[in-house]
């Protein structure tokens, strides 16, 4: 039996807690099929409120030590951000239960113990101590784990090295400890605890199979999101699909996120840009989407995912919006290695033009597309200052269309590796942009096709130190040309200073 007082102050603690702390405020990302059965995905990102009083954190076997030099480094890692999370949930009166699996004998008699074996047995709909992949729910796992999933050179002897959790992460009093599922969903259901914040190790393994981890708690209905962020993946990245070992976590996030549950970032509790491991050296890039005519929503979108994100495993973020005078998410700018604008005329509020003014005063290269030379109604120096340009209105040719070409004074500039010397027609009617900028360097003309009148299309800049790089192309058209797509990726891998990859872009 519990004893009454205790339970009356955890009643009266709860009542505090929900005094200060309003709701729990979360972005919650899902990959959503964009018909049924059609095998295509998009992301999308839903806001939410979790009452804290009915949400609790499990953490998933992050272990003092894995068999595995490299995980076990990671989870090292990635505590320290961890415990930052625990300390705010902590505050905002959500319950921590603390899941080491096969090492509870070191808490042996901790009341953070007794706490889940005291609560009243209530038999869950069916529990197992592991749930494996389930085909009737969810497609295979997008990588071969089959060799453990160590990455390291030479690998690690497997084996159980386990004894505790990492002593980074604090144990309150107030928290728990179990790694039996059916043991904390007796808590959960004693204290009414509907939502789940699931993190720790690792996704292809624990954090979907465990008793108390993913698959388990959706089948027993329980709202279960995953901290993205504070997880890792045991995958070696000699294995399919050959891609990093970062990677490799995204594309489990990405199976999580299609079959079984949404997930978040630490952001939501610590108000911190997300955690990201040192060794991840992969380009953060922000594209910056806010016009209404060329369909960039689409077309950009799609040659950030296929060709950035999944080619290459980028960490691409696409903020975009269909108003003029509203842009969430700019934050996200603060750790961008680099931003892509695509914007036409807008009013962005103060708030949010700072954020973009400081990226671009912290010396942060840019690439900017067609109507970006006149993206700000209220900067409207930002064509001359930053990408120098002169944009002073169109020719109105949809019909002769436009023929660009290469200079052949700029031939040999990265930017135009891979491009044919040949003109050839787009669909993007020519924009008047001269005279360019002291420091701009054209590097491709465009003219109306049966005209003589040339525009440079295609140029280097510099502002701040950073690079930039801008054109005046970018008609849904365009986006299907190769030679378009070649330009436009060779641009970004410019502007960060990375080698000119030489394949074509497909997609
Ligand atoms: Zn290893």
């Amino acid at each position: 039996m519990q004893n009454p007082i205790l339970l009356s102050l955890a009643a009266a603690c709860l009542a505090a807690a929900s005094a200060d702390a309003a709701g729990l405020k979360l972005n919650l990302r899902r990959q959503v099929e964009t018909a049924p059965g059609s095998g295509q995905y998009e992301t999308v990102e839903k806001a939410a409120e979790w009452d804290p009083r009915k949400t609790a954190i499990i953490i998933c076997d992050m272990w003092n030590q894995h068999w595995c030099q490299g995980a076990s480094a990671r989870v090292a890692e990635m505590a320290p951000t961890m415990n930052q999370v625990l300390l705010a949930a902590r505050r905002q009166g959500i319950l921590i239960i603390h899941a080491p699996s096969d090492t509870l004998k070191f808490y042996e008699g901790w009341p953070q113990v007794s706490r889940v074996l005291n609560a009243p047995r209530i038999a869950p709909p069916s529990a197992s101590n592991w749930q494996s992949l389930n085909l009737a729910k969810e497609g295979p796992l997008p990588i071969d784990d089959s060799d453990g999933g160590c990455d390291c050179e030479p690998h690690c002897p497997q084996g159980g090295p386990w004894r505790s959790q990492i002593a980074t992460l604090e144990i309150a009093a107030e928290d728990a400890i179990s790694d039996s599922g059916a043991a904390i969903y007796n808590l959960l259901q004693q204290r009414g605890i509907e939502n789940l914040i699931i993190m720790g190790v690792h996704t292809n393994m624990c954090v979907l199979g465990r008793s108390f981890a993913i698959r388990q708690m959706v089948q027993w209905g329980k709202k279960v999101a995953l901290m993205r962020d504070l997880t890792d993946t045991m995958y070696n990245s000699r294995k399919k699909p050959w891609v990093s070992h970062f990677r490799g976590t995204d594309l489990v996030v990405g199976h999580i996120e299609k079959y079984w549950c949404p997930t978040l970032t630490s952001t939501a509790l610590t108000g911190q840009p997300p955690f990201r491991f040192q060794a991840d050296r992969r380009p953060k890039v922000v594209f910056l989407s806010v016009e209404t005519e060329y369909q960039s929503k689409t077309t950009l979108a799609a040659f950030a995912r296929n060709d950035l994100a999944f080619h290459y495993g980028w960490n691409c973020t696409f903020l975009q919006s269909d108003r003029a005078d509203d842009l969430p998410g700019l934050e996200a700018l603060k750790e961008a290695d680099l931003a892509v604008f695509f914007m036409r005329r807008t009013t962005l509020p103060p708030a949010q033009l700072k954020l973009i003014r400081a990226y671009l005063e912290a010396g942060k290269p840019v690439v900017a597309l067609r109507t970006s030379s006149h993206a700000f109604q209220n900067w409207l120096a930002f064509d001359g200052e930053v990408l120098g340009g002169h944009y002073a209105g169109h020719f109105n040719n949809r019909d002769p269309k436009t023929r660009v070409w290469v200079m052949p004074e700029a031939q040999g500039h990265p930017i135009l590796k891979g491009l044919s010397p040949e003109p050839f027609l787009v669909s993007s009617w020519l924009y008047k942009t001269r005279p360019l900028g002291a420091q701009a360097v054209p590097l491709m003309l465009g003219r109306v096709d049966n005209q003589t009148a040339t525009e440079p299309v295609a140029w280097v800049n510099q502002h701040q130190g950073a690079r930039v790089f801008y054109t005046s192309l970018g008609h849904p058209d365009d986006f299907a040309m190769p030679e378009f797509r070649r330009l436009l990726r060779n641009g970004i891998f410019w502007a960060l200073s990375l080698e000119i990859p030489a394949n074509a872009v497909t997609f």
